[in-house]
């Protein structure tokens, strides 16, 4: 459940924080943000302090504030004494009660137009580091700028005004221009710009590859996802299977439950409850909201005559680790057996899209970049889940300021747009 920490709850907490001398919290943040520094000033009360060290490290600080992982918690040295510190619910008090930093100083445009294409956390976040250096960021949208958070995610795990402010700060104070355009070619952009970085996210969601998936009453979460977001009722009945263990399989459970409690929402998943990817708290909310498991359940097909009537399952167990280190779920012989559903949301993972032609993919299709973070065309960038696969929202925008940094260099080596 989103926690708010009052002021007494705040200082208490901030106040467990044993500022190592090696901060290990720092050094998990992919943003680096100096995390006993802002800590500290939550001790003082000096929340407008706060908010500006976190600011100048960490350009989603909202969204981080209330979305992030928190890799930093998970190696809190405190741990080895009780528990770790609840650093993402200190960061959340601050952005939650300070107004926006205006510690950071824009400087006069000295020439250099770069073009971002998608404005998700990996491209605001170039746009504002490549803002902050003098370049002039334009950001390429084809939907809501703010990329996932702003288009998926659901208010009740990031209310809207903590989004909307972010990515209208950002806007509003870093971004050249916003071009309202689904781009094609980043190869045709680089005509009229000094750089391209390419930050559009995974645009495709996994088949299940199973029979029966075309049956009507079949959805892919992140379709339920940005419906719900829009205010528009989603589609699924009352009877609903989510196939994934992953955060995407239970939000999107968690919110078809919150639109129609008197829903029965399901997740299915090949493994058990121990190996399920989706955060803790995620799966506590779910939990709350009245989401049930199927554990250790191997879809093999969707029945019904046109419209879906259930699903065919199969038990499992864990086997050998596959490739990814984690155990291989195998069938147990003989164990099939059908749940009946009327709507089955399939969130088995996410890819990349075919876009951008010329620019070279590994074999599961992300964008391959070297060490500059270019592609093989020189000038274009890329960064974010397209070159990741899916991460993280402060993975994405750690990787926007670094591709800026790259970009920069690049300009600064060759002849400026002016
Ligand atoms: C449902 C869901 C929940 C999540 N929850 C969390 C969470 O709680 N915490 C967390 O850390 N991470 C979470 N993630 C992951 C996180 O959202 C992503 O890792 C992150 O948003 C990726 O950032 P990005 O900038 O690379 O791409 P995106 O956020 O996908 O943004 C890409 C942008 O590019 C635009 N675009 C795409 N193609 C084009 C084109 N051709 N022309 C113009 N624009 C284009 C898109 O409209 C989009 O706005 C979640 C992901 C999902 C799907």
């Amino acid at each position: 459940m989103r926690n708010i920490l009052t002021r007494e709850q705040a200082v208490l907490e901030a106040g467990r924080c044993l500022y190592c001398y090696d901060a290990p919290c720092e050094k998990a943040c992919p943003s680096a943000v100096p995390v006993p520094e802002f800590i500290r000033s939550i001790t003082t009360g000096n929340l407008k302090g706060a908010m500006e060290i976190i600011t100048e490290a960490n350009p989603m600080i909202d969204i981080c504030g209330e979305l992030c992982p928190a890799f930093c918690q998970d190696v809190c040295t405190r741990t080895q004494i009780n528990s770790p510190i609840r650093i993402r619910e200190l960061h959340r008090y601050v952005t939650g009660n300070a107004d926006m930093a205006e510690n950071l100083e824009v400087p006069a445009a000295k020439g250099g137009k770069v073009a971002i294409i998608g404005g998700g956390p990996a491209g605001l976040a170039c746009a504002r580091e490549l803002r902050l250096k003098g370049y002039s960021p334009y950001v390429y949208e084809k939907d809501k700028p703010g990329g996932i958070p702003m288009q998926e995610v659901s208010s009740g795990r990031l209310p809207e005004d903590r989004a909307g402010r972010e990515t209208g700060f950002i806007n509003d104070n870093f971004v050249s221009g916003v071009i309202d355009e689904d781009v094609d070619s980043a190869q045709e952009l680089l005509k009229s710009y000094d750089a391209v970085f390419v930050s559009a996210g995974l645009a495709e969601e996994r088949d299940l590859g199973i029979p029966g998936e075309s049956l009507k009453g079949v959805y892919k979460a992140r379709e339920i996802l940005r419906d719900i977001k829009n205010g528009v009722r989603s589609k699924a009945g009352k009877r609903i299977g989510v196939i994934g263990g992953g955060n995407v399989a239970v939000e999107t459970a968690a919110a078809l439950k919150a639109e129609d409690p008197s829903r029965d929402v399901e997740i299915i998943y090949r493994r058990g409850m121990k190996e399920i990817k989706a955060f803790a708290d995620e799966i506590e909310e779910a939990n709350e909201l009245g989401v049930t498991f199927q554990f250790m359940s191997i879809p093999k097909e969707i029945k019904g005559g046109g419209r879906v009537e259930g699903i065919l399952l199969t038990r499992a167990h864990l086997g050998e680790p596959d490739a990814s280190g984690r155990r291989r779920p195998q069938p147990v012989p003989g164990s099939d057996f059908t749940i009946p559903l009327d709507t089955i949301v399939v969130a088995v993972g996410q890819q990349a899209d075919k876009a951008f032609p010329g620019i070279s993919r590994k074999a599961d299709g992300l964008i391959d970049t070297g060490e500059d973070m270019m592609t093989n065309i020189k000038g274009i960038f890329a960064g974010g889940d397209i070159v990741r696969g899916a991460s993280t929202i402060v993975e994405c925008a750690s990787d926007g300021k670094s591709a800026a940094l790259k970009i920069a260099k690049f300009i600064e080596g060759g002849v400026m747009n002016v």
